[in-house]
């Protein structure tokens, strides 16, 4: 499997649940549902926030 942060272009994602991933590097949460990621930002208190108005329907895109 070869997925992409949208946020920074690392493939150093890791899988954290079966549609859920992390990107090591920027420490962002994706979610997969369908063949769209949906992006998450993991705030200090652990609520999540989501990144998706950051990305174009393109960059959210699974590119596998
Ligand atoms: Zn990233």
């Amino acid at each position: 499997m070869m997925m992409r942060c949208p946020n920074c272009s690392s493939k150093d994602i890791g899988k954290i649940g079966s549609q859920q991933f992390y990107c090591w590097n920027c420490f962002v949460e994706l979610s997969v549902s369908g063949d769209e990621l949906t992006v998450h930002q993991v705030e200090a208190d652990g609520s999540l926030s989501s990144l998706n108005d950051l990305f174009s329907e393109d960059e959210r895109k699974v590119q596998w």
